[in-house]
């Protein structure tokens, strides 16, 4: 069985040769001279806070094509010599503006709860949501054509035998969803029927209501038809007159889904149902935030 094949489209690389690389012996220890000790970034909403130099160490760490030895506080620099801006947050920037066109730093903003339970997200605290596109254009592919040269079928063990899904082979992002469908082959059936149904996983578009590439276009990303109580997504749940969904609560009870999260987040695999504009049946490969 063959599930999730793939959809076209195009795209481009915001990429740039490095002029200036400045040959530090420690990227970390500069970030900790550049901003001081961990700062606290509070988010527009008052939601979120994170530790940035932290977790730029653990970005260089999750994405090994990176060059830590010449990366700077403004800078990633990977190791085809070419670079990006981390660009750090303009004040008064608002979510919409961030979320539309996130920088590295935005991208790194939130902390991601690991682990269960959690706490219901406050408003717009969307670990993970905002992504540079031009970060994951290049990780993953630029356009439709490099993306799919890059996708390997990963047998998905819950679907039955010989089921797989299209993945992407860049980053270790294949061989992780591997090991997730194996470890949730071995758990009790009932448990596995929440992933028993894949529904998408590779597919160059943008997301729902919006005009930014969806993860999916990447190959990074698996949704699951759960069973209809919890197959819950904030945009399906908004009111006529646009109000802001409830957060689904009662998924915090449900032991297949935690142990379910728990797999995935292992094998660095973040999951909607932590986000304010929650997407339960969302999972995608992130392992700079766990
Ligand atoms: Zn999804």
């Amino acid at each position: 069985m063959r599930i999730g094949d793939s959809a076209c489209g195009t795209g481009a690389l915001a990429c740039r040769p490095i002029g200036y690389a400045m040959r530090m012996g420690t990227f970390f220890l500069v970030i900790a001279l550049a901003w001081g000790e961990p700062v606290a970034q509070v988010d527009p909403a008052g939601a979120g806070s994170s530790s940035l130099p932290a977790q730029l160490e653990r970005l260089v760490k999750a994405y090994p094509d990176l060059d830590a030895s010449r990366c700077t506080p403004d800078l990633l620099v990977w190791k085809d010599g070419t670079s990006m801006p981390i660009s750090p947050q303009v004040a008064g920037r608002t979510y919409d503006a961030q979320l539309a066109n996130a920088t590295i730093w935005d991208q790194l903003l939130f902390v991601y709860p690991k682990g269960w339970p959690f706490e219901i997200p406050g408003v717009n605290h969307d670990p993970g949501r905002l992504r540079c596109d031009a970060f994951f254009r290049k990780v993953y592919g630029a356009t439709a054509m490099d993306v799919e040269r890059q996708l390997v079928r990963v047998l998905w063990p819950p679907a039955g035998q010989g089921a797989s899904v299209p993945f992407s082979s860049a980053n270790g992002a294949a061989e992780a969803l591997r090991n997730v469908g194996e470890e949730l082959s071995t758990l009790a059936s009932e448990i596995q029927r929440y992933v028993n149904r894949p529904c998408g996983t590779y597919n160059w578009r943008t997301i729902a209501g919006a005009d930014r590439p969806s993860p999916h276009s990447f190959g990074i990303a698996i949704d699951f038809t759960l069973p209809k109580h919890i197959h819950r997504y904030w945009l399906w749940d908004r009111g006529k007159n646009g109000d802001e969904p409830v957060y689904p609560a009662e998924i915090l009870d449900d032991a297949a889904m935690r142990a379910i999260v728990e797999v995935f987040e292992k094998h660095g695999f973040i999951w909607g149902g932590k986000w304010y504009h929650y997407d339960l049946m969302h999972f995608e490969y992130r392992p700079e935030l766990l």
